[in-house]
Parts: structure tokens; C-alpha cells; sequence
């Protein structure tokens, strides 16, 4: 007698185990319905395993099996391993496997209809109608058709009793058309050659081979990382593929290069998917039929058959990061599941992140360099301008220096680009009379003023007001005063400096749909706009061939974040704005607006020294013992009230088990102090690299006693603390 180990999408510390019915097919790996208390659930099957002798435990059985190739064995391993790394539940990390549980039970059918060239003698005004629309449209469900012909469905069915129309099943989600195109990419330079070449090897010979694709801004790493995947997928007619990208950059524009380079469109996996869409994404993912793979974060946690190639493209985005309910990182769960696949994977970036370089360099990665853009593209001057020699006047943001070079630019009938990562019109607002800062209920952080729309935002929750018209403290009427710039604020200087230019921005609040985010691209694309204004989500992806002039606002901003990558993020982040200028034939140039002109960040930036960036941050972190030089972790607890949080903070300091080459600081306010009601804070570990951090958290979380009110977990390298 065999028995089954299911594990279900739940908090479990296990899987629980149950008998399997005679003539029901359960494999390992199986995904079935099992009775879980007075509830029918949808687990996976994790192990098969024979009944002992001894063993007279009456087990509940198996219901059923759902029409779904197994899930591997490498996929459960890394469900497993996850769960193990990232202190999580296994059963929280199936969840996020299951998201698209719908994607189990085959595609819906629905009923169309195509003429059959039968005439028959019944025919009516309506019936001729109907037929027309039947010829014109192609096979089409009824009510479709009535509605084309301006009659009821039930002229339809009689068509198809008369034997003039002929009704067919089909499925309502067809497979994804198969890529067909695996040749070698037309006109590559040298050095893409080379690397494609390179990558098109490994391939062939198979296993686990961790890349880095280090190649600058524009010069072709998608091109480069097209070899690979075409090797990948001509090799066997089952392999497949997953392209990782941050959420912000899978546009059209990127699903298209890819249809046209493979012949078929990839498969997407994104927040602004349907249901449906989801579903099929899912379903042709684990029969092995989608062969191409793109998505964002959570598209690592698909249950692909066949994975031979993973592909983290801007490996050194932070939103690879998550951050709420299984904490993970994208990236570096990516390598462990290319190493469990034995897959290759290839991490792109032009600015690699300082733990990917450390890897290439101590030889576990092979890194792949790309030092120049194809043609006549050149990189951009990048030239600091010091704020407190050029300041801006009074309530105004740009300094002469950067207002000259657009008034130039617009001149030369060419584009400029406006960077600064704030939403809205003002990051603050205070009163005039009382000198009160207005606050979000939820999580004290300060109220954005939004012009557009006139209301006061909580970027961090989304709750908004009306902006009222006297002080909500003093009752001061018409007190409440904006103080900083806002992507709107920016804007309104532009138009009021070039009134004939047109000035358009391209932030979260105007590009809520991948269809605004489209319209933005495409009127850029087409010379439409003169000036973008825009936050982060103009960093990325984006060609604009006339783009002379990049501005970035306030380079200093994103320094301030006070985490161990804040400096890093910056160089990140400018490098890559800088970089969408000057692509094409046209030399760009980029003013980075800074009163910091001192940090090394910001003299690497304006001499293109990545490396010697990278070779002062690598110092700074071997020598305070940071990732990747030691390992970090984070605790993080909530409670509904000051007085339990703090409780909880001192019966959790307490309960820290001792460690050699461990430290625990804390516990201290979380960085959202707030959050919706609940009151935060966090306790920062810090290790030497050979300790396992994660055993030491769970062994912490699992000698905790806490109140049920309070909420505890974990984060394996925090990047928000
Ligand atoms: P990256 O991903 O490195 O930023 P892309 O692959 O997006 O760069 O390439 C940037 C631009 O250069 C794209 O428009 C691409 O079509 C073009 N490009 C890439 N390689 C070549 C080449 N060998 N010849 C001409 N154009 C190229």
C-alpha cells in the first residue's frame, strides 16, 4: 500500500499524508483535491511512499487528480528551498505557485459558428442577416453574431437546424502559437557576436551556468541574450524559456520585439493581466506548450516542465524584490532554481549590482562585457552642475545651466528628458499660520499635494483627500502652502520657460494603464512631446531616438534613504536615465542638477567610472562586514498599539537565540513606523557569510511567545530598513 504526502497553500509546518484510491493515478508531484478538515482543498502531491506495516492510521482519501502534468521534482525543490531560505512556510510559497489554480482544469469551451455553404429554401430577412455577418466574420459565438446582424440569438441555432450554419467547440483559450524562428541574429557587432557565440555554447552543452550580461546602456544585451534564447529553444522541442524584467518595463514595445524576433508573441506574466489571461499564461506554462516566458518577479514561482534558460534582465532592480507576505528576491531565488533545473541563467544589466560583480569576480559567474552601442549611438556626456553655484531662484527647481540647455534643445527641434522621482506636485504640505505638516491618518507620513486632481495622496498607502481650502489644525483659510518639487511642479516651470513646447508627464498617476504608459511612449516616439517630465518609470526600456538632453532634477534625493544601497541605487538609477539619451544617431548629454558634487557617486557618474564606483562601495562593505561580505536579516513585528509593540519588542529581544558571529540591533522603529493601524518595529542581524542566517531566524521565530495581535516575520537581506 502506497500513501501520498500532500502539501497545501496554507501556514502547515508539513505536508500531511493520506491513501490513495484504487485507479486513481498519483504521482509525486501531482496536483489533487484531498478533504482538509470539512473543506476540499487543491494541494500537490510532494512524495509517494509505501505504507509500513505498522502503520494502522485511517487515512482520508485522494479525491482526485487534476488533468496536469506533475509538477517537476527540481519545481518542488524549489518551492522547498525557498520556503527554507526566505523563513516562510513551505505552504506560503505553494500559494504563490498556485495563484492561477484555475490554470488546473483545461481551457472553457464555448460554441462558434461558420456558414456551410448549404442554401437553404427556409431562409428569412433575419436568417439572411445572420448569414451575411456568419461570411464577414469568421467563426463567431452567437450572441456575437445576433448582435452583428441586429437580431436573436435564436435565429442562430435555427441556421444550424436548417444546416446553413455549422456549430463548432472549441476551446476558449488556445495554445500560444509556437516560436519558429532560432536563427542567428541579423547584423551583430563584434563583441555581440562574440558573447552570443559564447552563451549559444554553453547552451548546447546544457547545465547549470550562471552569466552576467555587463553591457552598457544601449549596447544590445537584448540582442545578445536573443542568441541564447533561440539556442535554448531549438535544441529540444520541449525546452523553455523565462525572461524576468522589472514589472515597469514588460511594455508592448518589448513583447513585440520579442514576436518578432521568435515569430511568435511570448507568454506575459504581469499585476495588469485578467484573470483569464493569467490563467492560460498558467496552464500553457505547466503542459509545457508556452515556450517563452515573460514576466515579472513572481513569474519564477510558474510550474514550468522543461526550464532550460532563465533570463533576469536589469538583474539590479530593486523591485525584484518583495517585500510583503514570503519575502524574496527574484534574482537570487532565480539562480537557485536555475542551479535546481540545471538550466542557464544570464544576468543583464549596465549596472550590475555589487553582489552580482562580487560573484563574476570570485569566478562564479562568467561575466560577458559589452562596452559600446552599435553604430553612431554614443554614451551622453554627463556633466555635474553644483547647486550652490547655479542655484535656482526662489520656488523654482531647474538652475541656468540645465534652463539654457532646454531652451537649446527645443530650439534644435529635439527632445529633452526631465528626471525627479516625486510623484505630484509637492512632497509636503504645511500650514502658513500654525506651521502644521499634513499627515496620512494610516501611517503618519507626510500628505503629497497632487494639482491634477487637487487632492492631498499617502504615497504609501493611496489614501487621498480633497485639498481643503482652510488649515484642517488653525482653521487658517487659503494657509496651506506646497514646499518641494513634484514631477507637476517641474513641469509648470518648464511650460512657463518654453510656452511653445509641449511638456508632458510621465509618472504612476499618469500612466495608470499599460495603455496611458503606451500612448506616452509612442507620442514620444513620434516627436509629439518636446519635454518629458517623468519619475523612475522613465528609467527604464524606453528608446527615443530624439532625446538630446537628460535632466536630472535632484540628484541627491534618492541619497537619502539611509539603507546600506542607498548610494548604489543612486548610481543606478541616474546611470540609467542618463542613458536613454543620445541612442540614435544624435549625441545626448545628460546635467545631473547636485549640492553633493563631492560624493563619489555623483564624480563617478560624471566620469562614467562604474567600476571605480563599484571599487569604493566594495571597500566600505568588506569593511563593515555587509552583503555580500556578510550576510544580513531583518525581524519585523506589528501590533495594534504602542504599548504591545513595545512589549513585543522586548520579549523578542529577549528570546534571540546567541550566536557566534551573529549581532542583533534592536529593536527599533521599522521605516514604516505606521501602517495601516499597526504599529511597526524591526530587529537588524547582521553575520559573517559561512552562518546560515536562515536557521538562525527560524530557530528565533520558533522560540517566540507572542500575544496573537502581534505580527512577526522575517526578511532574508532587507532592502527597505
Ligand atoms: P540594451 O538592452 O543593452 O539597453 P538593446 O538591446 O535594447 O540594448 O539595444 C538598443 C538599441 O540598439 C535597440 O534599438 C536595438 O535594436 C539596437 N541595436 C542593438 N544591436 C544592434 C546592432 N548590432 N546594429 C544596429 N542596431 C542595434
Amino acid at each position: 500500500m502506497k500513501l501520498a504526502r500532500i502539501l497545501f497553500p496554507l501556514p502547515l509546518p508539513e505536508p500531511f499524508d493520506y491513501a490513495i484510491p484504487d485507479g486513481l493515478d498519483v504521482q509525486p508531484g501531482s496536483y489533487v483535491r484531498a478533504p482538509l478538515g470539512k473543506i476540499e482543498r487543491t494541494g500537490v502531491v510532494w512524495e509517494v511512499k509505501e505504507r509500513s506495516e505498522d502503520d494502522t492510521r485511517e487515512l482520508k482519501p485522494v479525491l482526485d487528480v487534476f488533468p496536469v502534468p506533475p509538477m517537476t521534482e527540481a519545481m518542488r525543490k524549489f518551492v522547498s528551498f525557498a520556503a527554507r531560505y526566505n523563513v516562510a512556510h513551505p505552504g506560503h510559497v505553494l500559494a504563490m505557485v498556485l495563484r492561477a489554480r484555475g490554470g488546473l482544469t483545461p481551457s472553457p469551451t464555448q460554441t462558434l459558428y461558420v456558414p456551410t455553404g448549404h442554401r437553404s429554401n427556409r431562409m428569412t430577412d433575419a436568417r439572411i442577416k445572420v448569414l451575411e455577418a456568419a461570411r464577414e466574420a469568421g467563426p463567431t459565438n452567437a450572441a456575437e453574431l445576433a448582435r452583428q446582424a441586429g437580431v436573436s440569438p435564436g435565429v442562430v441555432k435555427g441556421l444550424v437546424e436548417v444546416g446553413s450554419l455549422d456549430a463548432r467547440e472549441v476551446e476558449t483559450d488556445l495554445p500560444y502559437p509556437q516560436p519558429t524562428n532560432f536563427g542567428r541574429g541579423e547584423h551583430l557587432t563584434g563583441e555581440q557576436q562574440e558573447a552570443g557565440e559564447t552563451l549559444r555554447a554553453a547552451i548546447a552543452k546544457g547545465g547549470f551556468q550562471p552569466f552576467l550580461l555587463d553591457g552598457i546602456t544601449g549596447s544590445g544585451k537584448t540582442e545578445v541574450y536573443f542568441e541564447a534564447i533561440a539556442e535554448a529553444l531549438s535544441k529540444a522541442g520541449d525546452a523553455q524559456v523565462l525572461v524576468l524584467l522589472p514589472e515597469i518595463a514588460l511594455t508592448q514595445a518589448v513583447l513585440k520585439r520579442f514576436e518578432a524576433r521568435f515569430g511568435a508573441p511570448p507568454a506575459p506574466w504581469h499585476s495588469g493581466l485578467s484573470d483569464a489571461e493569467r490563467r492560460r499564461t498558467w496552464r500553457e506554462t505547466a503542459h509545457g506548450r508556452a515556450r517563452i516566458v515573460i514576466g515579472a518577479r513572481s513569474a519564477l514561482f510558474l510550474p514550468f516542465r522543461n526550464l532550460k534558460l532563465i533570463i533576469v534582465d536589469e538583474e539590479h532592480d530593486t523591485s525584484f524584490k518583495q517585500e510583503d507576505g514570503v519575502t524574496y528576491h527574484a534574482r537570487d531565488m532565480g539562480v537557485m532554481r536555475a542551479k535546481l533545473e540545471d538550466a542557464a541563467i544570464i544576468l543583464a544589466s549596465a549596472t550590475p549590482a555589487l553582489e552580482t560583480v562580487v560573484n563574476a569576480e570570485q569566478g562564479r559567474y562568467q561575466r560577458l562585457k559589452l562596452s559600446a552601442r552599435p553604430g553612431a549611438a554614443k554614451l551622453p556626456d554627463i556633466e555635474l552642475v553644483d547647486l550652490r553655484n547655479d542655484p535656482p531662484e526662489k520656488g523654482h527647481w531647474l538652475s541656468s545651466r540645465l534652463t539654457h540647455a532646454l531652451t537649446e534643445t527645443f530650439e534644435a527641434g529635439e527632445q529633452s528628458l526631465l528626471f525627479l522621482n516625486r510623484r505630484g506636485y509637492a512632497p509636503l504640505v504645511i500650514c502658513k499660520a500654525c506651521g502644521e505638516r499634513l499627515k496620512s491618518p494610516a501611517t503618519e507620513s507626510w500628505l503629497t499635494e497632487h494639482r491634477y486632481t487637487n487632492r492631498l495622496v499617502c504615497h504609501l498607502t493611496g489614501w487621498s483627500m480633497p485639498k481643503p481650502a482652510a488649515c484642517p489644525m488653525c482653521g487658517a483659510k487659503d494657509s496651506l502652502m506646497g514646499v518641494g518639487p513634484g514631477v507637476e511642479r517641474v513641469a509648470e516651470e518648464v511650460r512657463q520657460l518654453l510656452p511653445r513646447a509641449r511638456v508632458e508627464i510621465f509618472s504612476s498617476d499618469t500612466a495608470q494603464t499599460g495603455e496611458d504608459t503606451r500612448g506616452i511612449v509612442e507620442r514620444m516616439a513620434a516627436g509629439e512631446i518636446d519635454v518629458l517630465v517623468g519619475t523612475q518609470i522613465v528609467a527604464k526600456g524606453h528608446n527615443f531616438p530624439n532625446l538630446t538632453l537628460v535632466g536630472i532634477v535632484d540628484a541627491d534625493s534618492s541619497m537619502k534613504g539611509g539603507d546600506l544601497r542607498a548610494g548604489e541605487r543612486t548610481f543606478q538609477l541616474l546611470s540609467q536615465v542618463a542613458g536613454r539619451a543620445g541612442r540614435a544617431e544624435r549625441p545626448g548629454r545628460a546635467l545631473v542638477q547636485t549640492y553633493a558634487t563631492e560624493n563619489p557617486a555623483m564624480i563617478a557618474l560624471a566620469e562614467g567610472d562604474r567600476d571605480g564606483f563599484l571599487q569604493i562601495e566594495r571597500d566600505v562593505r568588506a569593511e563593515l562586514g555587509l552583503p555580500p561580505f556578510g550576510r544580513m536579516a531583518a525581524l519585523i513585528l506589528s501590533a495594534p498599539s504602542a504599548e504591545m509593540i513595545e512589549e513585543a519588542g522586548r520579549l523578542t529581544g529577549a528570546a534571540a537565540p546567541n550566536g557566534e558571529g551573529i549581532t542583533v540591533y534592536g529593536p527599533a522603529p521599522a521605516p514604516i513606523g505606521i501602517l495601516r493601524g499597526r504599529h511597526r518595529i524591526r530587529f537588524l542581524v547582521t553575520s559573517t557569510r559561512e552562518i546560515d542566517l536562515s536557521a538562525y531566524m527560524a530557530a528565533w521565530l520558533k522560540g517566540l511567545k507572542l500575544p496573537t495581535a502581534v505580527r512577526v516575520s522575517a526578511d532574508i537581506d532587507p532592502y527597505s530598513f
